[in-house]
């Protein structure tokens, strides 16, 4: 067949570099004949085998997988998980690509890098999940019916989001009754932090989503939100309050804003321009980390992602070991709110940003690993 490429993006900028905990493999995958193009980062296996989601973008890169591999690390050690942190990316345009010939093509080629667990990313769902199980015996994100805890039907991930919420806008005295909240990119993590925010007495005063944004300071509906997203859908099809561009999203006035699509899109291009009092990192890397800093000197409080985001990963992992819905939500509560109170605490007591103070905690537990496991043990 022939293959029109998309360029692997690996400029000088790209450099992927080791530190004291991975990444142990970075793999960049190539297969002319179905045209996939791809790459896997296991990056930290002390914990246990890697867990991380395949993203299926045409611009995802292998920094981005590496970057996405070392949240997945911190957020499987700071969870309490049994597993490291690895990534996948397929580049390739979900919307018009064969993802069944990609997906299988992809497992076979990652068959015998079995200290990797895929799991869901952006641009694939639990059926992407089962082409995977059957070609190589190891996903996890299946469907129910399947013996899988669907994450994104379920809302592990915005429920996460939510339940870090409730400790983090403690922290600066900000009641979630009637906080009014910005939800960027309304999909699979922002639906369900809407209606989780919702559920708490929150307003959603915007959204957005690849084609445009809805704002009203008076409150969306979540579910005629959820309505006008259904199918191929947009937020432009709300059918009320002002529609604005894309990007105009940051700058409104809120109190929380939960970053829930793409890596870096706040960043000190528009950080002067974030209202919000709290952000909760819904989507991995949201935010870049100059930003992250003029932010909190700002007085303004970032959750990092592999805290606020958590929610979809223990879900993942609790169906790995067979659990149920009702146990993995009761952990996710019970981890996240945990695990932000312990890095706010930290924070304030050693002077320091939320996301040193959550990387310190993270890896002391893969650190003290690293001490009696070798790695050596999982490459046999
Ligand atoms: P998704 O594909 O369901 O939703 C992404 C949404 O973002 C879509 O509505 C899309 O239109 C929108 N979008 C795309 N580009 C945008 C832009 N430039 N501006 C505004 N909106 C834009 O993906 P998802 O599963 O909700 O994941 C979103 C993010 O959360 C990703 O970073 C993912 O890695 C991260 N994450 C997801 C989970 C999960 O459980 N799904 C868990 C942890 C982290």
């Amino acid at each position: 067949m022939f293959f029109s490429s998309f360029p692997v993006k690996f400029s000088s900028m790209d450099i992927i570099q080791n530190d004291s905990i991975g990444p142990a493999k970075v793999l960049q995958l190539y297969d002319p004949q179905s045209g996939l193009r791809g790459v896997v980062v296991v990056d930290n296996v002390t914990l246990g085998p890697a867990i991380g989601g395949v993203r299926v973008s045409p611009s995802v890169t292998p920094l981005e997988v590496f970057r996405l591999a070392r949240a997945m690390t911190m957020k499987n050690s700071i969870a309490g998980l049994d597993h490291g942190g690895g990534k996948a990316g397929i580049i390739a345009d979900p919307h018009t690509a064969d993802l069944e010939t990609l997906f299988r093509t992809f497992a076979r080629m990652i068959k015998g890098i079995d200290e990797y667990i895929p799991g869901p990313d952006m641009g694939c769902d639990e059926q992407a999940m089962v082409w995977l199980q059957e070609e190589i015996g190891r996903s996890v994100g299946l469907p129910a019916e399947l013996g899988g805890l669907p994450l994104d039907e379920l809302g592990a991930t915005g429920f996460g989001v939510v339940a870090c919420a409730e400790v983090a806008a403690r922290q600066i005295d900000l009641p979630l009754t009637g906080a009014r909240v910005v939800i960027q990119g309304l999909g699979n993590v922002g639906v369900a932090a809407a209606k989780f925010f919702a559920r708490k007495g929150a307003v959603i005063v915007a959204a957005n989503d690849s084609r445009g944004t809805v704002y009203d300071p008076g409150g969306l509906d979540v579910n005629r939100l959820i309505a006008a997203k259904r199918g191929k859908g947009t937020v432009l099809e709300y059918g009320a309050g002002e529609r604005l561009a894309v990007d105009e999203i940051f700058g409104l006035d809120c109190d929380i804003i939960v970053p829930a699509a793409n890596p870096d899109v706040i960043d000190m291009n528009n950080v002067a321009q974030v209202k919000a009092r709290l952000i909760l990192q819904g989507a991995n890397i949201p935010v870049t980390l100059d930003a992250e800093a003029a932010l909190a000197k700002r007085g303004v409080l970032v959750v990092p992602d592999f805290i606020a985001n958590a929610g979809g990963v223990i879900m993942a992992a609790m169906e790995y070991q067979r659990k149920s819905a009702e146990e993995a939500f009761a952990y996710i509560t019970e981890k996240i709110q945990a695990n932000t109170e312990r890095i706010l605490q930290k924070m304030n007591k050693e002077n320091l940003l939320p996301r040193a103070a959550a990387e310190l905690l993270a890896r002391e537990r893969i650190e003290t690993g690293m001490k009696y496991r070798s790695w050596s043990h999982k490459w046999r």
